[in-house]
């Protein structure tokens, strides 16, 4: 199905407002000047239309949030009914709603081990400054106030505002405004094809890239280390899956210190890796103290994060540490509640879990080993509804292209054209497919890649980088 054909001037005008007066996130805005961006307008289960009619595939779930897909008449619904009945009020000051409550016995129900609390918040970001509060305070009332140090690892993507920029491993974000703030350090990613040595076993880097952490706390010292913060994978910083065994071996090593272990499954959580939350896949099995969780919680349709808390801190904090001096206007929106409740009444009725498990994921992974046998591309890499691809110039040496090629941005580029969204990280490609993508709709994802992968390829040569 296609949207009729927009009025081009009103498309046009509304195009050279958007450049002159949005300043868009993680966009130059030099580029939206040379090119207006693509204005989408609708979207329909795993498809999105643009505002010239073009049918794509957002194999990018949003940005990594509509699991469920798009265009759901339940979710619009929980919204419109909520917003009607009561569209606003706080849950500060001894208030509460039903959603919010709901809500929360919901997700503590779902959330592994010992995790019988929820503290709302806006977004994925707002809940990492949350859960940074929350360790501190903890440390506190254990009358250990020297630990305020959070360890997290380079690359790692926690957000925005100033404490998840902080937290988060970017060195792009780090170098604009005196980031990161003080007591936040930073371990290597287990990225094997990055950091591996010649020879080396997937369990042998495993246990080094965990040691780096140990490492890190005793030149820290443990008695200034708050909490280690990790995805199960990576996710912006390009679908860094860690080798078998890294997760429990870092959970060994905060254990030996005394250091409280944080799960960021902002990306990870509600299906995106076949499992209600990442650190529950066998790869990862992992139990931490705390998980800060926001996007495929209501699928995207509307703003909701969190923080999930196990009973050692969630006790502390609770029956110990009186009035805790934080919270967001927005902290349990009931219309946010109620969507989120709707969500996962759809994960669950719908078997959505399972179909990534025993349907999709395979079926995406497959895809994406024959990509990794194209010419440009190599060393096929994922997790659940999440893969990689490495663009090379020379696959069998490993010869990466010179950045001025900006070979992941033409293929970015080449991918819309060939009606599939694909993320860029450097020269590395990423998806993170809606979980209800069928298995069709999977091989025709993987069939645009391709198409796109030839595209970029031959403009390459064009333009004698190849
Ligand atoms: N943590 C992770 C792992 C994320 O991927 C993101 C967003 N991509 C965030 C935190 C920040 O979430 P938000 O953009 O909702 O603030």
């Amino acid at each position: 199905m296609s949207e009729a054909a927009p009025d081009p001037t009103a498309l046009a005008d509304l195009l050279a407002g958007d450049v002159a007066h949005h300043l868009h996130p993680f966009t130059d805005p030099r580029e939206l000047r040379r090119r207006a961006p693509r204005m989408i307008v609708r979207g329909e289960g795993v498809r999105i239309w643009d505002a010239q009619g073009h049918e794509i595939l957002d194999a990018m779930s949003g940005l990594w949030c509509v699991g469920l897909g798009h265009g759901r008449r339940d979710l619009a619904d929980a919204a419109h009914q909520q917003l009607r009945r009561l569209a606003y009020y706080n849950t500060f000051f001894h208030t509460t709603t039903p959603q919010a409550a709901e809500l929360a016995r919901e997700l503590t129900a779902l959330a592994p081990g010992d995790m019988d609390r929820v503290f709302f918040t806006e977004g994925g970001s707002t809940a990492n400054d949350t859960m940074v509060r929350m360790v501190r305070r903890y440390w506190e009332l254990q009358g250990q106030p020297r630990r305020r140090v959070l360890i997290a690892r380079r690359n790692g993507y926690h957000g925005s505002t100033l404490a998840a920029a902080s937290l988060g491993g970017m060195a792009d974000m780090h170098a604009q405004g005196g980031l990161p703030l003080p007591d936040f350090e930073h371990i290597e990613q287990p990225h094997q094809l990055a950091l591996g040595l010649p020879g080396e076993t997937g369990q042998e880097f495993a246990l080094r890239a965990a040691g780096w952490l140990e490492q890190r706390i005793a030149d820290i010292g443990p008695e200034r280390v708050a909490a280690f913060v990790m995805e199960p994978v990576q996710g912006a910083g390009g679908v860094i899956v860690p080798p078998a065994g890294y997760a429990r071996e870092i959970q060994r090593i905060c254990r030996r210190h005394d250091v409280l272990l944080v799960s960021d499954e902002v990306i990870c959580g509600f299906g995106r890796l076949g499992h209600w939350f990442g650190c529950q896949h066998p790869h990862i099995d992992i139990q931490p103290d705390l998980i800060t969780f926001a996007k495929g919680v209501t699928s995207g349709y509307l703003p909701l994060g969190g923080v999930l808390v196990g009973r050692r801190v969630g006790d502390a904090l609770a029956l110990h540490g009186g009035e805790f001096e934080h919270g967001f206007t927005y902290s349990g929106h009931p219309a946010c509640c109620a969507v989120a409740l709707a969500a996962l009444r759809a994960l669950r009725t719908e078997g959505v879990l399972e179909h990534v498990r025993e349907r999709a994921q395979q079926r995406l992974h497959a895809g994406f080993a024959g990509l990794a046998r194209h010419p440009l591309a190599g060393d096929a890499a994922g997790l659940g509804m999440t893969a990689a691809l490495m663009l090379w110039r020379d696959k069998a040496r490993r010869e990466p292209f010179p950045a001025e090629a900006q070979v992941g941005l033409r293929c970015r580029e080449a991918c819309f054209d060939a009606g599939v969204v694909m993320r860029a990280v450097g020269s590395r490609m990423i998806v993170a497919p809606p979980l209800v993508s069928t298995e069709s709709e999977i091989d025709e994802m993987c069939r645009r890649i391709g198409l796109a992968l030839d595209r970029t390829r031959d403009g390459l040569r064009a333009d004698g980088w190849l």
